[in-house]
């Protein structure tokens, strides 16, 4: 089977350090051009923006969108109307109804628009999950803090509205909480602290309750020197639970788990790769009539 030919738009911090090296290893993709208005990948051919990459490549089947997220979804919206299948890097866009919009389209197009929030590729993820599983959680708490300058430096965007400020990061803490613990998540309150030059908060204090009512403490900080705290402590009735490193290390009881070997970026493609395969085949296959179905 031909490799799928995907293009990286907005080539930042994100593109550079993790989907050109991920997409070069991963045999189902082949990285044929990137569009972005400054940024360049000299071995490739480059353009200024998606419209001129989508026009000038027809063959060109998937795009990864790791622009900003302010203009993500104007972005996402021509490339479903092309009939491209996309990826969206977190968040995948700056409001809710952006996102619902692009699931409508995407499903009327019949491609894949993948929402890839890498922190649930972690290794510790879904051996935490498998874990939690029929045990009943008593408090949980979340640290999630780091230096702004060291991890964001230049990004100006992260301070503007739709920018999200701490919330960048803490997104992928919140993606891990949903995916490891049964049940929803509801917020009783929350304080935000917001730098008086900017739309976006440098620092909040969450505090939310599982579906059985179990307190879970989230405190973000941008302002953290030293050693980013990507931490979820999970109490349970049957042992506590640690992730460290953003999902990449476990501990229970404080004695570490050894998890298999496994990186966020390589699995989503992986992930992602599945998803066109599905996508191509409803758009391709021939349909087949066979007995009708009912329940009874
Ligand atoms: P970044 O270094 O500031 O890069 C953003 C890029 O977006 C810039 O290179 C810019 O291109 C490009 N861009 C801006 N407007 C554009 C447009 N209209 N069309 C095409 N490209 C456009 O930011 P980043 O850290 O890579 O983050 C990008 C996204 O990835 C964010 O949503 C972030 O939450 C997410 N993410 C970041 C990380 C991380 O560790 N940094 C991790 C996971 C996910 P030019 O340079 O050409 O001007």
């Amino acid at each position: 089977m031909s490799a799928i030919s995907i293009a990286i738009v907005g080539f930042g911090k994100i593109a550079r350090d993790q989907h050109v090296p991920a997409l070069d290893a991963n045999g189902a993709f082949e990285l044929i051009a990137v569009a972005s208005p400054h940024s360049r990948l000299d071995r490739l051919p480059h353009y200024g923006d998606i419209q001129a990459l989508l026009q000038a490549l027809p063959q060109l089947s998937a795009v990864s969108l790791c622009t900003t997220p302010q203009v993500r979804y104007q972005a996402a919206r021509y490339a479903l109307e092309q009939g491209r299948h996309v990826l969206l890097e977190k968040p995948p866009g700056a409001t809710v109804s952006e996102v619902l919009e692009l699931v409508r389209l995407a499903r009327q197009r019949g491609v894949a628009l993948f929402a890839a929030w890498h922190s649930r590729f972690a290794r510790a993820v879904e051996p935490a999950r498998a874990w939690l599983r029929g045990r009943r959680i008593r408090s949980l708490a979340v640290n999630w803090k780091e230096d702004v300058r060291v991890w964001h430096p230049g990004q100006r965007w992260i301070w503007e509205a739709g920018g999200l400020g701490v919330f960048d990061p803490a997104i992928n803490a919140l993606s891990i909480l949903t995916r490891i613990i049964p049940g929803g998540l509801i917020l009783k309150d929350a304080e935000l602290s917001f730098p008086a030059n900017c739309q976006t908060p440098i620092a909040a204090l969450l505090q939310l309750a599982c579906a059985d009512g179990a307190p879970v403490r989230v405190a973000l900080d941008f302002l953290q020197t030293g050693p980013p705290s990507w931490d979820i402590d999970v109490d349970t009735e049957g042992g506590r639970l640690s992730l460290r490193k953003g999902g990449s290390l476990m501990r229970v009881d404080e004695r570490p788990v050894e998890l298999p070997p496994s990186e966020e970026y390589p699995q989503l493609y992986a992930h992602f790769a599945q998803l066109q395969l599905v996508a191509d085949a409803f758009l391709c296959g021939r349909r087949v009539q066979v007995a009708p179905f009912g329940e009874g």
